[in-house]
């Protein structure tokens, strides 16, 4: 693991131990969320790369215990499959949802769901598209509208309001 890696790892660890109320489960979307692009542009043959503070937030959650999966619209799931192994992440993922629908992730949301057996209200969800956002948020999830992909302050703004939501129903 890179220097700047595990700087960020470390940062978000700190972040999440700040709250007592955590998710079970963190869903990411993958294009302009976890990476900043559209894989459909891309082939096999690229080297794809993620956000820079991506990876170490994914390392401190699966560090802390917190599953994470993926929830992606993308036309081509053979192009977004490939860049999660080449970047040495795929096999974090505990469900990995990558395939186009008409609805705005609400069935990903429910495979996830399925395979998971975690229930929506004890699920964090990050994407930069409004519309998956207002559709999962419907679902009981906390979600958050990244502008510049996951990082530390979308970290520390999704526990935030996981946290809030979690007092707020007891
Ligand atoms: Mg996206």
């Amino acid at each position: 693991m890179g220097d700047d890696i595990e700087k960020t790892k470390n940062e978000a660890l700190q972040v999440i131990g700040q709250h007592r109320d955590l998710p079970r489960l963190v869903v990411f979307d993958l294009d302009y969320t976890l990476w900043p692009f559209y894989c459909e542009f891309g082939d096999e043959d690229e080297e794809p790369y993620l956000y820079g503070e991506a990876s170490g937030v994914l390392h401190a959650l699966k560090e802390k215990g917190i599953d994470v999966a993926v929830a992606s619209r993308t036309p081509t799931p053979e192009i977004a499959t490939a860049f999660l192994r080449k970047l040495g992440i795929h096999s974090l993922f505990l469900a990995q949802e990558i395939y186009p629908s008409w609805n705005h992730k609400t069935e990903h949301f429910q495979k996830i769901h399925r395979k998971t057996g975690v229930p929506f209200t004890s699920m964090l969800f990050f994407d930069d598209e409004d519309r998956n956002i207002q559709a999962v948020t419907k679902m009981g999830v906390t979600s958050i509208l990244v502008g510049n992909g996951v990082n530390l302050g979308a970290l520390r703004q999704g526990l935030a309001e996981f946290s809030q939501k979690s007092a707020s129903s007891r």
